[in-house]
């Protein structure tokens, strides 16, 4: 794509990066039959190729920016199944994170929006603080008749059961197994993760404890920061970034940690791009580049350790389970086939939908924010997961899970291992 920066423009470093990424699309239009926002609406401007013209005149004419570029950007997922199509490597991910950033100083959003964005980015990545959330949203609920629609809608989304509180983040944390360890990783424990499903981490310590792993949770590493930065919150960002790399410096400092593990691809997507995310802060850089290229998904530590060893034997097998691929499993972090066949591994006969590209609209807190489009691409899931006949499905992000679990339950791929090594069933 041409480009036509000005040498002044072109001093803003955002800029440069912006150019470098524009000039790589060759408008093709590839990208648009796996978008999912172009799959339902047929607007070119929802999709990829349409975006990245939008962000090109936002950025070089911000003047004429317009509220139907805003509308348009906002309605981006962020769910980077663009950028494993496109052929010509363009960095989708980096350049709408730049467009939003600009278009959040050139368009000011109307009040409710603002107020909504805020208050989500100081609420859910602390997990007690969303939990209170929740128990008030239901008392809420009662009025819910006589409330915005963009509350009502938000409200609509609560969960409806609470299970008891996650105990594993609340304080710092080490977990050794019954041997002596064979390795030491740190696990993110997450924010809404903790507040709405605590029986994942606690598979996640559990098989890793099995397989000889020490496992130490710092509690000052309480979000990742992705929710806030993907919603335009900067301060809120960095502070949970801040708070997370100097807890981890702490301990990679004392010489033993082999990897960080986080087990919501979301949070796993955010973490591994850390060094990108800082950018020269000084503070932080240099860390940041240290934690990226020691992070890793559960599913990729589970696939370099000796999982056999302590998988129970069941010759009749353990059952169908239906394989959902989070987006940012497969396109954030392009692990597609990993996870299945960790659930082969443990005996599971696992399926996988039609449309397995296809995000399931919980993408953070957009089912919240656009839940129009987010409940369409929900419902085409669940109808592409009930024609796989599977009783139950594995994910590997609790954004999906709760967006998904329904009258088929949605558990973490963590919990069909450690069932199949002597845990508690997922369901
Ligand atoms: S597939 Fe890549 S090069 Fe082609 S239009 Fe999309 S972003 Fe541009
Ligand atoms: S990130 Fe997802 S929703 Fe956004 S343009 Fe790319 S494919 Fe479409």
């Amino acid at each position: 794509m041409q480009t036509h920066f000005s040498d002044t423009q072109l001093l803003d470093p955002q800029i440069r990066e912006a150019d470098a990424i524009l000039r790589k699309c060759v408008h093709c239009g590839f990208c648009t039959a796996t978008c999912p926002t172009y799959v339902m609406t047929g607007d070119e401007r929802d999709s990829p190729r349409g975006r990245i013209w939008l962000m090109r005149e936002l950025l070089e004419t911000p003047d004429s920016v317009s509220s139907d570029t805003a509308f348009h950007l906002d309605r981006c997922l962020g769910c980077l199944a663009c950028t494993t199509t496109c052929p010509s490597g363009v960095d989708y991910h980096h350049l709408i994170e730049i467009g939003r950033d600009r278009m959040d100083s050139q368009v000011r959003r109307p009040l409710m929006d603002r107020v909504m964005r805020r208050m989500l980015a100081h609420v859910i990545p602390h997990a007690a603080r969303f939990r209170l959330m929740i128990r008030l949203g239901r008392i809420g609920n009662m009025f819910a008749p006589v409330m915005p629609g963009r509350i009502r809608a938000a409200l609509a989304k609560l969960p409806r059961s609470l299970p008891p509180f996650d105990r594993v983040g609340s304080k710092t944390m080490v977990f050794g197994p019954r041997v002596k360890a064979t390795r030491h990783v740190i696990l993110l424990a997450g924010c809404a993760q903790r507040a709405l499903d605590p029986a994942i981490n606690a598979s996640t310590v559990r098989v890793l404890n099995k397989l000889g792993v020490r496992v130490t949770v710092r509690s000052e590493a309480f979000c990742c920061g992705a929710l806030a930065h993907h919603i335009g919150e900067a301060s809120a960002a960095r502070s949970a970034i801040r708070s997370t790399l100097l807890a981890w410096r702490d301990e990679i400092r004392k010489g033993e940690v082999d990897a960080i593990v986080v087990n919501a691809s979301g949070c796993g997507t955010m973490v591994k791009d850390y060094e990108h995310v800082v950018g020269d802060d000084p503070e932080l850089k240099d860390i940041a580049a240290q934690v990226a290229a020691l992070t890793c998904d559960i599913s990729e530590l589970l696939a370099d350790l000796p999982l056999n060893t302590i998988i129970d034997p069941s010759p009749e097998g353990r059952g169908v389970v239906a394989y959902h691929s989070a987006c940012s499993l497969q396109h954030g972090q392009k692990i597609h086939d990993l996870p299945v066949s960790l659930l082969r591994q443990a005996g599971f006969e696992v399926r996988q939908p039609l449309e397995p590209h296809l995000c399931c609209g919980s993408a953070g807190v957009y089912n919240i924010l656009q839940p129009e489009m987010a409940d369409g691409l929900r419902q085409r899931k669940l109808d592409n997961i009930r024609g796989t006949g599977a009783p139950i499905v594995a994910a590997g992000n609790i954004g999906c899970i709760q967006q998904l679990d329904d009258e088929i339950p949605v558990r973490h791929t963590i919990q069909f291992i450690d069932y199949a090594s002597g845990g508690p069933p997922p369901a």
